[in-house]
């Protein structure tokens, strides 16, 4: 071991073990928890024998997220991928196209990109959201955007900007209006990655329904879960119910003919899963406020000790604190950090390797990306999950 072991994460440590009342077990970065309906529905779903593509859960789910989130139209899917995929397509993304989007990210918004054959293109974060800038964003298409014909191209591409996704970082709005207006101005439209986000509001409103599409997902790791899952929402009817068709095979409504108009897609979150969905979503006001609960908690604590910085939500906006997010002094500092942290059974990691940076995507068109580039070096997760018993 090479490594000094330094007294303020030490303290963190001790403290970590103290919020989870877990004095020696290892402590995840995020649990599911399940003490409400979920049991309870999931048997139903069981004993309906509709465990597959359809059911009253199915129908349930999707009409709690149009209420959760204020969407017109909520389609319920397989998971979070499956859903940026087709909400890509929904607006319009074909082969050859860019789609402007941040390096730090899941990979999940980049391989969505690329399964309709288009090409990301990297633009910067702000450095309290973590997400998407704006200024950055305004800045790359006043270099490269050009509009004609009510489309934006890259000059110098060539390649038609089909579309944005903007991602609000472990549920910390970005400045999503902002992004909107400048999108709007290059006739880009917006496809909303809120997939970590739910819960989450930017002056008022919830996440992903700012741009024409958005989507969610219910992975076991997220702040509620269906083992697996994901739903997109928008506000626009004609896009919510073509949603619903090509997510379901594109199968031409009949009693009995299979008749498909189109290549369609079998994205469809079985019912079992939509079953625990609905008792999670039942419990999202509760976690949510939990989460809350223990970054104050975090800041609270973060504030006493020195070198490590506690990542608050942003202005103008309500965090789900999906995952609490702390900031060291540089690459050095935090790699000690994490070694020293799971080392002692508190689980932590680090953000995100940069998209451009892996092999894939690594010829990608991409702006300065100088704050992506500090925030990888300096931003590690620390254990988020609900408390409640
Ligand atoms: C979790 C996540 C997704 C979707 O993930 P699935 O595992 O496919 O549900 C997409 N984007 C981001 C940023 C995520 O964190």
């Amino acid at each position: 071991m090479t490594e000094i072991k330094n007294r303020e994460t030490d303290r963190l440590i001790a403290f970590v073990r103290s919020l989870y009342a877990c004095p020696t077990d290892r402590i995840f970065l995020h649990e599911p928890l399940f003490i409400g309906n979920d049991k309870k529905y999931v048997l139903d779903a069981i004993e309906s024998t509709f465990v597959s593509s359809v059911g009253k859960y199915v129908d349930r789910f999707e009409e709690m997220m149009q209420e959760i989130t204020g969407a017109e139209k909520a389609v319920a899917v397989v998971n979070g991928t499956a859903a940026l995929h087709i909400a890509l397509k929904l607006v319009g993304v074909a082969q050859n196209d860019e789609v402007l989007c941040q390096p730090l990210s899941f990979v999940a918004t980049t391989n969505a990109i690329s399964y309709e054959n288009a090409v990301p293109h990297f633009v910067d974060v702000d450095e309290d959201t973590m997400g998407l800038s704006p200024d950055a964003l305004r800045t790359r298409l006043e270099q490269v955007g050009e509009v004609r014909d009510g489309q934006c191209f890259n000059k110098q591409t060539g390649r038609r900007i089909a579309a944005c996704v903007p991602m609000h970082t472990f549920g910390h709005p970005v400045r999503i209006e902002e992004v909107v207006a400048v999108c709007d101005a290059y006739h880009i439209p917006v496809v909303e990655d809120a997939a970590e986000s739910l819960g989450s509001y930017y002056r008022g409103r919830h996440t992903g329904i700012f741009g024409k599409v958005g989507t969610f997902s219910f992975n076991g790791n997220k702040t509620v879960t269906s083992g697996g899952g994901g739903a997109i929402v928008t506000n626009d009817p004609e896009l919510g119910a073509r949603a619903k068709y090509i997510t379901t095979t594109a199968k031409i409504p009949h009693k009995w003919e299979y008749r498909h108009s189109e290549i369609g897609y079998n994205y469809r979150m079985p019912n079992l899963n939509a079953a625990l969905a609905c008792a999670q979503l039942e419990q999202l006001e509760r976690f949510v406020a939990d989460k809350r609960e223990t970054a104050a908690a975090y800041h609270g604590m973060l504030a006493e000790l020195e070198g490590i910085m506690a990542m608050k939500e942003p202005g103008e906006s309500s965090s789900n604190y999906w995952l609490n997010a702390v900031r060291l002094a540089d690459r050095e500092a935090r790699d000690n950090f994490l070694q020293q942290t799971n080392d002692a059974g508190v689980i932590t990691r680090p953000i995100w390797t940069l998209m451009n940076k892996l092999t894939m995507f690594a010829d990608c068109p991409h702006g300065d990306l100088s704050v992506s580039e500090m925030l990888e070096d300096t931003i590690v997760n620390i254990p988020s999950s609900v408390r409640l018993k």
